[in-house]
Protein backbone atom coordinates (compact mmCIF):
# COMPACT_ATOMS: atom_id res chain seq x y z
CA UNK A 1 0.00 0.00 0.00
CA UNK A 2 2.65 2.06 0.53
CA UNK A 3 3.53 2.58 -3.31
CA UNK A 4 -0.03 3.34 -3.99
CA UNK A 5 -0.12 6.65 -2.02
CA UNK A 6 -0.08 10.03 -3.86
CA UNK A 7 0.73 12.86 -2.81
CA UNK A 8 -2.76 14.05 -2.29
CA UNK A 9 -3.57 11.69 0.04
CA UNK A 10 -0.61 11.68 2.21
CA UNK A 11 -1.49 12.91 5.64
CA UNK A 12 0.01 16.00 6.39
CA UNK A 13 3.90 15.15 7.92
CA UNK A 14 4.10 15.43 11.48
CA UNK A 15 6.12 18.51 12.64
CA UNK A 16 9.74 17.97 13.97
CA UNK A 17 10.40 18.31 17.42
CA UNK A 18 11.83 21.08 16.75
CA UNK A 19 9.35 22.94 14.46
CA UNK A 20 6.91 21.83 17.38
CA UNK A 21 8.87 23.36 19.64
CA UNK A 22 8.85 26.84 18.06
CA UNK A 23 4.77 26.79 17.27
CA UNK A 24 4.02 26.28 20.46
CA UNK A 25 6.81 28.42 22.69
CA UNK A 26 6.96 32.15 22.04
CA UNK A 27 10.71 32.17 21.71
CA UNK A 28 11.96 35.61 21.20
CA UNK A 29 15.16 36.28 18.63
CA UNK A 30 17.43 39.06 19.08
CA UNK A 31 20.05 40.46 17.02
CA UNK A 32 23.93 41.50 18.49
CA UNK A 33 25.36 43.66 16.28
CA UNK A 34 28.85 43.41 17.70
CA UNK A 35 28.50 40.10 18.74
CA UNK A 36 31.82 38.70 18.49
CA UNK A 37 33.47 41.30 19.92
CA UNK A 38 34.37 41.31 23.70
CA UNK A 39 31.31 42.52 25.56
CA UNK A 40 28.73 41.54 22.47
CA UNK A 41 30.33 38.27 23.19
CA UNK A 42 29.73 37.95 26.96
CA UNK A 43 26.17 39.12 26.18
CA UNK A 44 25.17 36.24 23.55
CA UNK A 45 26.81 33.70 26.14
CA UNK A 46 23.96 35.01 28.58
CA UNK A 47 21.27 35.55 26.09
CA UNK A 48 21.96 32.15 24.81
CA UNK A 49 21.44 30.81 28.65
CA UNK A 50 17.98 31.43 27.74
CA UNK A 51 16.52 28.46 26.13
CA UNK A 52 13.37 30.78 24.53
CA UNK A 53 16.02 32.92 22.94
CA UNK A 54 17.71 32.58 19.35
CA UNK A 55 20.57 34.65 18.99
CA UNK A 56 21.33 36.04 15.83
CA UNK A 57 24.88 38.43 15.56
CA UNK A 58 26.01 40.30 13.09
CA UNK A 59 29.73 41.29 12.88
CA UNK A 60 32.36 42.26 10.29
CA UNK A 61 35.03 40.98 12.37
CA UNK A 62 37.04 44.33 12.22
CA UNK A 63 37.85 43.84 15.67
CA UNK A 64 36.13 40.79 16.67
CA UNK A 65 36.73 37.50 16.04
CA UNK A 66 34.80 34.31 15.61
CA UNK A 67 36.94 32.75 18.11
CA UNK A 68 34.60 34.56 21.17
CA UNK A 69 31.61 32.42 19.78
CA UNK A 70 32.73 28.73 18.60
CA UNK A 71 30.89 27.54 22.06
CA UNK A 72 27.54 28.79 20.01
CA UNK A 73 28.60 27.97 15.89
CA UNK A 74 26.10 25.36 14.88
CA UNK A 75 23.68 25.63 17.82
CA UNK A 76 20.61 26.05 16.95
CA UNK A 77 19.17 28.70 18.25
CA UNK A 78 22.38 30.84 16.93
CA UNK A 79 22.87 32.04 13.87
CA UNK A 80 26.29 34.16 12.92
CA UNK A 81 26.31 36.34 9.80
CA UNK A 82 29.75 38.64 8.07
CA UNK A 83 28.15 41.55 7.41
CA UNK A 84 28.50 45.25 7.83
CA UNK A 85 26.25 47.34 9.48
CA UNK A 86 26.94 50.53 7.11
CA UNK A 87 25.15 48.37 4.56
CA UNK A 88 21.26 47.70 4.94
CA UNK A 89 20.22 44.64 6.64
CA UNK A 90 17.02 42.33 6.26
CA UNK A 91 16.18 40.17 9.30
CA UNK A 92 12.73 39.72 11.45
CA UNK A 93 13.62 40.48 15.29
CA UNK A 94 12.19 41.36 18.24
CA UNK A 95 15.21 42.76 19.77
CA UNK A 96 18.72 44.60 18.49
CA UNK A 97 21.18 44.84 21.16
CA UNK A 98 23.43 47.43 18.69
CA UNK A 99 27.21 47.26 19.78
CA UNK A 100 28.82 47.22 16.17
CA UNK A 101 31.50 49.77 16.41
CA UNK A 102 35.33 49.54 17.71
CA UNK A 103 35.90 50.69 21.20
CA UNK A 104 40.10 50.73 22.05
CA UNK A 105 41.38 54.33 20.55
CA UNK A 106 44.05 52.42 18.76
CA UNK A 107 41.13 50.77 16.61
CA UNK A 108 38.77 53.85 16.16
CA UNK A 109 41.37 55.97 15.13
CA UNK A 110 42.96 53.74 12.75
CA UNK A 111 39.98 54.25 10.27
CA UNK A 112 38.08 57.47 11.51
CA UNK A 113 35.76 57.67 8.75
CA UNK A 114 34.43 54.34 8.62
CA UNK A 115 34.16 54.66 12.87
CA UNK A 116 32.02 57.46 11.44
CA UNK A 117 29.78 55.22 8.94
CA UNK A 118 29.40 52.95 11.52
CA UNK A 119 27.96 54.75 14.12
CA UNK A 120 26.06 56.99 11.94
CA UNK A 121 24.59 55.08 9.20
CA UNK A 122 25.23 51.64 10.85
CA UNK A 123 23.00 53.35 13.28
CA UNK A 124 20.47 54.34 11.00
CA UNK A 125 20.10 51.48 9.27
CA UNK A 126 19.24 49.59 12.69
CA UNK A 127 16.96 52.13 13.31
CA UNK A 128 15.04 51.58 10.04
CA UNK A 129 15.37 47.72 10.36
CA UNK A 130 13.82 48.06 14.21
CA UNK A 131 11.18 50.49 12.35
CA UNK A 132 10.60 47.63 9.69
CA UNK A 133 10.30 44.85 12.37
CA UNK A 134 8.49 46.95 15.20
CA UNK A 135 11.90 45.52 17.51
CA UNK A 136 13.20 47.01 20.59
CA UNK A 137 16.70 48.38 19.69
CA UNK A 138 19.60 49.62 22.45
CA UNK A 139 22.49 51.27 21.60
CA UNK A 140 25.88 50.95 23.60
CA UNK A 141 26.42 54.56 23.91
CA UNK A 142 29.88 55.61 26.17
CA UNK A 143 30.97 57.83 29.18
CA UNK A 144 32.89 59.60 26.05
CA UNK A 145 29.80 61.18 25.43
CA UNK A 146 30.44 63.68 28.11
CA UNK A 147 34.04 64.25 26.75
CA UNK A 148 37.14 65.89 29.15
CA UNK A 149 34.43 66.17 31.96
CA UNK A 150 33.89 69.96 33.86
CA UNK A 151 31.54 68.10 35.93
CA UNK A 152 32.71 64.91 38.30
CA UNK A 153 31.04 62.37 38.88
CA UNK A 154 28.66 62.27 35.74
CA UNK A 155 25.49 61.94 35.69
CA UNK A 156 23.27 61.63 32.56
CA UNK A 157 21.42 64.94 32.64
CA UNK A 158 25.47 66.51 32.47
CA UNK A 159 25.52 67.39 28.08
CA UNK A 160 29.18 67.07 28.12
CA UNK A 161 33.07 68.80 27.06
CA UNK A 162 33.97 67.43 23.15
CA UNK A 163 36.15 68.61 20.90
CA UNK A 164 34.23 68.59 17.23
CA UNK A 165 37.51 68.30 15.29
CA UNK A 166 39.83 66.03 17.61
CA UNK A 167 41.40 62.99 16.53
CA UNK A 168 38.98 61.04 19.37
CA UNK A 169 35.86 63.20 17.71
CA UNK A 170 34.77 60.29 15.03
CA UNK A 171 34.38 57.82 18.14
CA UNK A 172 32.92 60.75 20.72
CA UNK A 173 30.94 62.92 18.12
CA UNK A 174 29.90 59.48 15.97
CA UNK A 175 28.17 58.12 19.32
CA UNK A 176 26.21 61.55 20.23
CA UNK A 177 25.09 61.64 16.68
CA UNK A 178 23.42 57.70 17.50
CA UNK A 179 22.18 58.96 19.89
CA UNK A 180 20.26 61.83 18.30
CA UNK A 181 18.93 59.41 15.65
CA UNK A 182 17.69 57.20 18.64
CA UNK A 183 16.00 59.51 20.18
CA UNK A 184 14.48 61.27 17.30
CA UNK A 185 12.96 57.74 15.37
CA UNK A 186 11.61 57.52 19.00
CA UNK A 187 9.56 60.62 18.64
CA UNK A 188 9.57 60.69 15.32
CA UNK A 189 8.46 56.90 14.59
CA UNK A 190 7.45 55.54 17.74
CA UNK A 191 10.23 53.03 17.89
CA UNK A 192 11.06 51.74 21.12
CA UNK A 193 14.26 52.53 22.57
CA UNK A 194 17.28 52.10 25.14
CA UNK A 195 20.42 53.55 25.32
CA UNK A 196 23.32 52.87 27.53
CA UNK A 197 26.41 54.74 28.32
CA UNK A 198 29.08 52.28 29.23
CA UNK A 199 31.96 53.30 30.96
CA UNK A 200 35.25 51.74 30.57
CA UNK A 201 34.77 47.60 30.94
CA UNK A 202 37.43 45.02 31.13
CA UNK A 203 37.20 41.67 31.36
CA UNK A 204 38.25 38.13 29.03
CA UNK A 205 38.22 38.07 25.59
CA UNK A 206 39.48 41.74 25.32
CA UNK A 207 41.88 42.18 22.59
CA UNK A 208 45.52 41.43 24.04
CA UNK A 209 47.29 44.06 22.00
CA UNK A 210 44.47 46.75 21.74
CA UNK A 211 45.50 49.58 23.20
CA UNK A 212 43.72 49.48 26.25
CA UNK A 213 45.42 49.91 29.86
CA UNK A 214 43.79 47.31 31.68
CA UNK A 215 44.53 45.06 28.81
CA UNK A 216 48.31 46.61 28.00
CA UNK A 217 48.77 46.77 31.78
CA UNK A 218 48.12 42.83 32.22
CA UNK A 219 49.56 41.39 29.31
CA UNK A 220 52.53 43.91 30.00
CA UNK A 221 53.06 42.41 33.78
CA UNK A 222 52.48 38.60 32.43
CA UNK A 223 55.15 39.50 29.70
CA UNK A 224 57.92 41.17 32.40
CA UNK A 225 57.53 44.39 30.53
CA UNK A 226 57.14 47.68 32.14
CA UNK A 227 54.02 48.97 32.42
CA UNK A 228 53.31 51.98 30.59
CA UNK A 229 51.50 54.72 32.29
CA UNK A 230 50.71 57.45 30.21
CA UNK A 231 51.67 61.30 31.80
CA UNK A 232 50.12 62.65 33.77
CA UNK A 233 48.97 58.86 35.28
CA UNK A 234 47.21 61.28 37.76
CA UNK A 235 44.13 60.81 35.33
CA UNK A 236 41.29 58.72 36.35
CA UNK A 237 39.09 56.30 35.07
CA UNK A 238 36.27 53.88 36.59
CA UNK A 239 36.89 50.17 35.42
CA UNK A 240 33.85 47.32 35.24
CA UNK A 241 34.03 44.22 35.29
CA UNK A 242 32.43 42.55 32.00
CA UNK A 243 29.49 40.40 33.73
CA UNK A 244 27.90 43.28 35.68
CA UNK A 245 27.93 45.34 32.36
CA UNK A 246 26.12 42.55 30.71
CA UNK A 247 23.69 42.01 33.20
CA UNK A 248 23.05 46.06 33.38
CA UNK A 249 22.31 45.82 29.49
CA UNK A 250 20.12 42.89 30.03
CA UNK A 251 18.04 44.34 32.66
CA UNK A 252 18.39 48.33 31.07
CA UNK A 253 16.85 46.36 27.66
CA UNK A 254 13.96 44.42 29.83
CA UNK A 255 13.10 47.76 31.73
CA UNK A 256 10.95 51.15 30.67
CA UNK A 257 13.46 53.61 31.22
CA UNK A 258 14.60 54.74 27.74
CA UNK A 259 17.79 55.91 29.00
CA UNK A 260 20.65 57.27 28.65
CA UNK A 261 21.87 55.32 31.66
CA UNK A 262 25.35 54.93 33.06
CA UNK A 263 26.34 51.50 33.43
CA UNK A 264 29.40 51.01 35.24
CA UNK A 265 31.84 50.76 38.41
CA UNK A 266 31.80 53.93 40.49
CA UNK A 267 35.23 53.21 42.32
CA UNK A 268 37.73 55.20 40.89
CA UNK A 269 41.58 54.83 40.24
CA UNK A 270 44.23 57.10 39.12
CA UNK A 271 46.54 55.29 36.45
CA UNK A 272 49.13 55.16 38.61
CA UNK A 273 46.76 53.61 41.20
CA UNK A 274 45.60 51.19 38.16
CA UNK A 275 49.50 50.31 37.70
CA UNK A 276 50.22 49.22 41.56
CA UNK A 277 47.46 47.29 41.91
CA UNK A 278 48.24 45.07 38.52
CA UNK A 279 51.75 45.29 39.74
CA UNK A 280 50.75 43.65 42.97
CA UNK A 281 48.57 41.01 41.67
CA UNK A 282 50.16 40.05 39.08
CA UNK A 283 54.12 41.14 39.06
CA UNK A 284 55.98 42.52 41.72
CA UNK A 285 58.96 42.53 39.97
CA UNK A 286 57.73 44.80 36.86
CA UNK A 287 58.94 48.33 36.36
CA UNK A 288 56.38 51.01 36.17
CA UNK A 289 57.28 53.79 33.50
CA UNK A 290 55.67 56.87 32.10
CA UNK A 291 54.91 57.76 28.65
CA UNK A 292 53.84 60.22 26.31
CA UNK A 293 50.06 60.41 26.48
CA UNK A 294 47.55 61.06 23.21
CA UNK A 295 45.74 64.62 22.49
CA UNK A 296 42.09 64.72 24.12
CA UNK A 297 42.57 62.18 27.09
CA UNK A 298 39.86 62.83 29.41
CA UNK A 299 41.19 63.70 32.68
CA UNK A 300 38.61 62.10 35.25
CA UNK A 301 35.91 59.57 34.64
CA UNK A 302 33.49 58.54 36.87
CA UNK A 303 30.24 57.50 36.34
CA UNK A 304 27.41 58.61 38.75
CA UNK A 305 24.54 55.18 38.65
CA UNK A 306 21.95 57.02 40.93
CA UNK A 307 19.73 55.88 38.01
CA UNK A 308 21.07 52.33 37.16
CA UNK A 309 20.21 51.73 40.68
CA UNK A 310 16.69 53.42 41.05
CA UNK A 311 15.56 52.28 37.34
CA UNK A 312 16.84 49.15 36.57
CA UNK A 313 17.95 48.19 40.29
CA UNK A 314 21.84 46.89 39.14
CA UNK A 315 24.75 48.36 40.76
CA UNK A 316 28.38 46.31 39.98
CA UNK A 317 29.38 43.43 42.14
CA UNK A 318 32.58 42.81 40.98
CA UNK A 319 35.23 44.82 42.53
CA UNK A 320 38.26 45.68 40.21
CA UNK A 321 40.53 43.88 43.10
CA UNK A 322 38.84 41.30 42.17
CA UNK A 323 38.60 41.32 38.23
CA UNK A 324 42.11 41.64 37.15
CA UNK A 325 42.65 38.01 38.36
CA UNK A 326 39.75 37.09 36.14
CA UNK A 327 41.65 38.45 33.18
CA UNK A 328 44.93 37.39 34.34
CA UNK A 329 43.78 33.86 33.55
CA UNK A 330 42.40 34.33 30.51
CA UNK A 331 45.34 36.18 29.20
CA UNK A 332 47.84 33.75 30.78
CA UNK A 333 46.14 30.95 29.09
CA UNK A 334 45.47 33.10 24.95
CA UNK A 335 49.55 34.16 25.60
CA UNK A 336 50.53 30.20 26.21
CA UNK A 337 48.98 29.52 23.40
CA UNK A 338 50.03 32.10 20.49
CA UNK A 339 53.96 31.88 22.49
CA UNK A 340 53.79 28.69 21.17
CA UNK A 341 53.13 29.66 17.39
P1 LIG B 1 34.94 45.40 20.44
O1 LIG B 1 35.82 46.15 19.50
O2 LIG B 1 35.50 44.20 21.11
O3 LIG B 1 33.59 44.98 19.73
C1 LIG B 1 33.00 45.68 18.67
C2 LIG B 1 32.51 44.67 17.63
O4 LIG B 1 31.89 45.37 16.56
C3 LIG B 1 33.66 43.86 17.02
O5 LIG B 1 33.32 42.49 17.01
C4 LIG B 1 33.79 44.44 15.61
O6 LIG B 1 34.30 43.50 14.69
C5 LIG B 1 32.35 44.84 15.32
N1 LIG B 1 32.22 45.90 14.32
C6 LIG B 1 32.91 47.08 14.26
N2 LIG B 1 32.50 47.79 13.19
C7 LIG B 1 31.51 47.07 12.57
C8 LIG B 1 30.71 47.27 11.42
N3 LIG B 1 30.83 48.37 10.68
N4 LIG B 1 29.82 46.31 11.08
C9 LIG B 1 29.70 45.16 11.82
N5 LIG B 1 30.44 44.93 12.92
C10 LIG B 1 31.34 45.87 13.29
O7 LIG B 1 34.44 46.45 21.53
P2 LIG B 1 33.64 46.27 22.88
O8 LIG B 1 34.52 46.72 23.97
O9 LIG B 1 33.01 44.93 22.96
O10 LIG B 1 32.52 47.39 22.68
C11 LIG B 1 31.19 47.07 22.31
C12 LIG B 1 30.34 48.33 22.32
O11 LIG B 1 30.37 48.94 23.61
C13 LIG B 1 30.79 49.40 21.32
O12 LIG B 1 29.64 49.99 20.75
C14 LIG B 1 31.52 50.40 22.19
O13 LIG B 1 31.46 51.69 21.64
C15 LIG B 1 30.75 50.29 23.50
N6 LIG B 1 31.57 50.71 24.64
C16 LIG B 1 32.57 49.91 25.11
C17 LIG B 1 33.35 50.34 26.19
C18 LIG B 1 34.44 49.49 26.76
O14 LIG B 1 35.08 49.89 27.72
N7 LIG B 1 34.71 48.30 26.25
C19 LIG B 1 33.11 51.60 26.75
C20 LIG B 1 32.10 52.38 26.23
C21 LIG B 1 31.33 51.92 25.17
N1 LIG C 1 17.00 49.53 6.64
C1 LIG C 1 17.62 48.32 6.87
N2 LIG C 1 16.84 47.23 7.14
C2 LIG C 1 15.49 47.28 7.19
C3 LIG C 1 14.86 48.52 6.98
C4 LIG C 1 15.65 49.63 6.71
O1 LIG C 1 18.85 48.21 6.85
O2 LIG C 1 14.87 46.25 7.44
C5 LIG C 1 17.82 50.71 6.35
C6 LIG C 1 17.44 51.39 5.07
O3 LIG C 1 18.25 50.90 4.02
C7 LIG C 1 17.68 52.87 5.32
C8 LIG C 1 17.75 52.99 6.85
O4 LIG C 1 17.60 51.67 7.36
O5 LIG C 1 18.96 53.24 4.81
C9 LIG C 1 16.66 53.88 7.41
O6 LIG C 1 15.42 53.31 7.07
P1 LIG C 1 14.08 54.17 7.12
O7 LIG C 1 12.98 53.28 6.65
O8 LIG C 1 13.92 54.78 8.45
O9 LIG C 1 14.38 55.36 6.14
P2 LIG C 1 14.30 55.47 4.55
O10 LIG C 1 14.58 54.12 3.97
O11 LIG C 1 12.92 55.93 4.30
O12 LIG C 1 15.37 56.46 4.24
N1 LIG D 1 46.67 54.57 29.45
C1 LIG D 1 47.88 54.34 30.09
N2 LIG D 1 48.71 53.38 29.61
C2 LIG D 1 48.39 52.60 28.55
C3 LIG D 1 47.13 52.82 27.90
C4 LIG D 1 46.30 53.82 28.38
O1 LIG D 1 48.22 55.01 31.07
O2 LIG D 1 49.19 51.73 28.19
C5 LIG D 1 45.76 55.60 29.99
C6 LIG D 1 45.21 56.60 28.99
O3 LIG D 1 46.08 57.73 28.89
C7 LIG D 1 43.89 56.99 29.60
C8 LIG D 1 43.47 55.75 30.39
O4 LIG D 1 44.63 54.93 30.49
O5 LIG D 1 44.06 58.05 30.50
C9 LIG D 1 42.36 54.95 29.73
O6 LIG D 1 42.70 54.72 28.38
P1 LIG D 1 41.96 53.64 27.49
O7 LIG D 1 42.54 53.75 26.13
O8 LIG D 1 41.99 52.32 28.16
O9 LIG D 1 40.42 54.08 27.50
P2 LIG D 1 39.68 55.48 27.29
O10 LIG D 1 40.69 56.57 27.10
O11 LIG D 1 38.83 55.25 26.12
O12 LIG D 1 38.93 55.65 28.56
Amino acid sequence: TEASHNVSSKPPPEPSPLRRAKFFKAKMRILVTGGAGFIGSHLVDKLMENDENEVIVVDNYFTGSKDNLKQWIGHPRFELMRRDVTQPLLVEVDQIYHLACPASPIFYKYNPVKTLKTNVIGTLNMLGLAKRVGARILLTSTSEVYGDPLVHPQEESYWGNVNPIGVRSCYDEGKRVAETLMFDYHRQHGIEIRIARIFNTYGPRMNIDDGRVVSNFIAQAIRGEPLTVQLPGTQTRSFCYVSDMVDGLIRLMEGDDTGPINIGNPGEFTMLELAEAVKELINPEVEIITVENTPDDPRQRKPDITKAKASLGWEPKVKLREGIPLMEADFRHRLEISGKN
